[in-house]
């Protein structure tokens, strides 16, 4: 099976894309489920139970409010994020949820809605029920879900399977599995990564729809920068943190109307983006999965630097960079996890910066090997990194990481640019090494909350 650019950057809301945007979608296919089977009329009452690492961090990430949304009918993509407040109001204020936007139902969220720190379910950390009951108080159906990170979801079935659910299947030219594969592929077919990638998309979508789509992401991902650096005040959850990327876009512009910028500053604006687009993250916003919410600043960050400060840049040399970051987020995802909770952050900031350094090497014009050495210095150098959020918020120290990871994307691709692409350690490797390390790791460190800065940092 594979992958589609679209699978890997979803547009999506804050902050998780396996803690919010994936119990959202769990509660649309739930919905989806009742109907095909015909059971819908028949609910009159719903339940969730979150088990594992949704249990120990998803108030902090916001699994039960998700879980109401998706319940709710509301799509990731598509709800607006001023309006979510507003919903869950409703329903903690009056006691009833509007199950798929059509009928009320009483909902007592103590006793429907429970987070279960007990069990892990035996698939993934990040599993859930949902159930549904009769006017009789049987239970109609209940499902299992996993929240696998990137905002994609399998059943119990499709974990078992090892399938899951992405784009539909398809015959694409390049069906590749390793970036061995791939490199060989490039060289029978004299063709770049992006272009192989792309030719793959365009077995889904019209060439011209792939290229708006590219844009739509590219689009969001920069508006939603734009709306963080003018944002200030408190990112909410409870732990006080002050946002700073309008304060230091400020700072910024004051240098260069001094003409006082000196040339690390460099460095500072490419924290900022990062800074700003993970900011808007922590708050609900409006993000695009890159591959997961927790890692969205790294790429738009890169790709703006790019943008700004790249002679000769342009909107093919940013399709370029997507496609060719896709390519490394398959990969990835084929051979080893994106998911915070299954690898810990080497998983989510250290695939992003190794999608960002590929898309990067390519926007600029490396070969296929200069491509996977940006990529594969990207991800070396974040092997064996933990995730442990203070207080269960994608906030301390995802925020900050995202900038580091951007900055560090930047170094990979440049250093692979400066040699010819012939290097010791393969992408293949350093992903396997990823898988491996991610195994060993215990699951303190893996978006629970129970080591690390989680435990070292006091939450207010
Ligand atoms: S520490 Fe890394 S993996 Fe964990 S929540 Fe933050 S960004 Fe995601």
């Amino acid at each position: 099976m594979s992958y589609s650019v679209f699978d890997l950057f979803k547009v999506g809301i804050g902050p998780s894309s396996s803690h919010t945007v994936g119990p959202m979608v769990a509660g649309g296919r739930f919905i989806a489920e009742l109907k095909e089977s015909g059971q819908f009329e028949q609910v009159t009452r719903v339940s969730a139970r979150l088990h594992g690492s949704l249990a120990h961090t998803g108030k902090g990430h916001a699994s039960d409010v998700a879980v109401l949304l998706g319940l709710g009918g509301n799509q990731p993509d598509t709800i607006d994020p001023a309006d979510v407040t507003g919903i869950v109001e409703h329903i903690r204020g009056n006691g009833v949820l509007n199950l798929a936007g059509e009928k009320e139902i009483l909902f007592t969220e103590p006793t429907d809605l429970i987070f279960d720190f007990e069990e892990v379910l035996p698939a993934h950390s990040n599993g859930m029920c949902l159930y549904a009951y009769g006017a009789d108080g049987n239970e109609l159906r209940s499902s299992r879900y996993y929240s696998i990170g990137g905002g994609f979801v399998a059943n119990e079935e499709e974990m078992s399977a090892d399938r899951v659910i992405a784009a539909p299947e398809v015959a694409i030219p390049y069906d590749y599995t390793t970036a061995e594969e791939l490199l060989r592929m490039g060289e029978i077919s004299d063709k770049t990564f992006p272009e192989m990638v792309f030719s793959n998309e365009c077995a889904w979508a019209s060439p011209n729809d792939v290229r708006a789509g590219l844009d739509n992401i590219w689009n969001t991902m920069r508006n939603c920068m734009e709306r963080g650096m003018k944002a200030e005040g408190i990112l909410p959850g409870g732990l006080d943190v002050k946002r700073r990327a309008k304060y230091l876009r400020q700072t910024l512009d004051s240098d260069i109307h001094r003409n006082a910028a000196l040339p690390h500053e460099c460095m500072d604006w490419i924290s900022l983006w990062a800074i700003a687009v993970n900011e808007e993250n922590a708050s609900g916003g409006r993000i695009v999965t890159a591959p997961t919410n927790g890692a969205a600043g790294v790429i738009p960050a890169v790709i703006r630097y790019y943008e700004e400060m790249c002679p000769g840049a342009d909107k093919i040399g940013i399709h370029d960079f997507l496609l060719a970051a896709t390519a490394v987020g398959i990969l990835i995802k084929l051979n080893a996890s994106i998911s915070g909770a299954e690898a810990g952050c080497q998983g989510e900031v250290g695939s992003a910066c190794a999608m960002a350094a590929g898309g990067l090497a390519a926007a600029l014009g490396g070969t296929n090997k200069q491509v996977e050495n940006a990529a594969e210095i990207g991800l070396e150098h974040h092997l064996g990194m933990t995730c442990d959020p203070v207080g269960g918020l994608v906030q301390i120290p995802c925020i900050e990481r995202n900038a580091m990871g951007a900055v560090k994307a930047i170094n990979a691709a440049s250093l692979a640019l400066r040699g010819d692409g012939d290097h010791y350690v393969t992408l293949d490797a350093v992903i396997e090494t990823m898988r491996q390390t991610g195994e060993d790791m215990q699951s303190k460190y893996k978006e629970t909350s129970q080591g690390g800065l989680a435990v070292n940092v006091v939450a207010c």
